[in-house]
């Protein structure tokens, strides 16, 4: 999404120490940006979830301010409820927040809690399932569930809100190689809906690409926050946040200090177009849900409506995630390529498309009718 101008989340000088005397944050002062998608990083204990517990009120700073819309963070019943409907927090222990038995009922705790039309909240929980592909699970008790399925039921619980902050605490912990570039989607697709998101995460390669902002937190103070570009540059801070660089800077750095390329890739097929003269593009076929049509060469999906359509179709697709990505990969590759996009996720391929024309290439786009 188009990052607004108007902040969502502020802190200032907010500090917390807990019962017993840890003092787990202090005096962090932090902007986040309505419609940005921020990932915190910093090594465990450095006091990520404890500012997220500060976000939805489940914690109240010992000094400093937290304010959500320009508003402070009322800890009455009645502010707590109102913050809880547009800020959700999906916890790095899913079982510390799953309390019902099946998988359904849990999803539409929440939303029925909202007062909500039972209509509705029948919409939100097929909806959320869908997205974190548990729809077939639902009927299911959820003490079967394996760690990772019970950790997308809790992101589902939190989908069915409609969030405006969607804060999730190491969401990618535990899940599989596919899942975690899924989560992602999920989270552009949040995202494009107009909700701000926040991670914590360990996983430096993705944040990377994926983050608008990165904030690293060591031993409660906030130690640098930038583009991940500005923050994977600053030697010190990733030395005292024990961070490693992500192989795409690490080249990206590499192609600038020896004079070869100064333009930035964000992934790495465009990091890797710094070194390679002889890129003669296929064409990229963008196909919607709805649409049924011939597939070049190998076919993508991205976003939830069109992995929807293209199950029940039982259309024949190659690359289950990362397709954005993948399927520019082929094409750059010399190869043509399919890929069905969901219309709310158009930004993402667009901020892909400018990444790629910075080479001075331009990939022919054909929308399928
Ligand atoms: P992170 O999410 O970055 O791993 P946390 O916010 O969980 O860090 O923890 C920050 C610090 O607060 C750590 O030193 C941790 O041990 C401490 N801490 C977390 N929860 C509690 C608690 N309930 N009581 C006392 N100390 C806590």
């Amino acid at each position: 999404m188009r990052v607004e101008m108007t902040t969502i989340l502020e802190t200032a000088g907010l500090s917390y120490t807990y019962e017993g005397g840890k003092q787990a944050l202090r005096n962090i002062s932090i902007k986040i940006p309505t419609g940005c998608k921020v990932a915190f990083l910093g090594p465990n204990g450095a006091g990520k979830s404890t500012l997220f517990m500060h976000f939805n009120g489940i914690l109240k700073q010992t000094a400093g301010d937290v304010e959500y819309d320009s508003k402070k963070v009322e800890h009455s019943k009645k502010g707590l409820m109102k913050l809880r409907k547009e800020v959700t927090f999906v916890m790095q222990n899913p079982d510390d927040q799953i309390f019902n038995v099946i998988v359904e009922d849990d999803v539409a705790f929440g939303p029925f809690n909202l007062d909500l039309p039972v209509d509705e909240v029948r919409k939100r929980v097929d909806g959320a399932l869908k997205m974190v592909g548990m729809e077939n699970e639902r009927r299911r008790p959820i003490h079967h569930l394996s760690f990772g399925q019970r950790k997308r039921v809790a992101v589902a619980s939190a989908l069915a809100m409609d969030p405006k902050v969607l804060i999730m605490d190491e969401p990618t912990a535990g899940l599989d190689p596919e899942m975690v570039h899924r989560l992602y989607e999920i989270a552009d697709e949040v995202n494009m809906n107009g909700s701000t998101v926040i991670i914590s995460t360990h996983d430096v390669e993705t944040a990377y690409s994926w983050a608008d902002l990165v904030i690293v937190i060591v031993n409660g103070e906030v130690l640098a926050q930038g583009t991940p570009f500005e923050v994977f540059s600053m030697k010190d801070v990733l030395e005292k946040a024990g961070l490693s660089v992500p192989m795409v800077h690490g080249l990206n750095e590499f192609m600038n200090t020896n004079g070869r390329s100064s333009i930035y890739g964000r992934t790495m097929s465009t990091v890797l177009l710094n070194m390679r003269r002889d890129v003669v593009p296929g064409t990229l076929h963008v196909m919607r849900p709805g649409c049924i049509g011939k597939i070049y060469g190998r076919a993508g999906v991205y976003g939830s409506a069109s992995r929807s359509f293209i199950e029940n179709e039982k259309i024949d697709v190659q690359i289950r995630f990362n397709a954005i990505e993948r399927c520019i990969g082929d094409i750059l590759d010399g190869n043509d390529s399919t890929l069905y996009l969901d219309h709310a996720l158009d930004h993402v391929l667009d901020r892909k498309l400018l990444d790629v024309a910075a080479h001075g290439i331009t990939i022919p786009v054909k929308e399928c009718q």
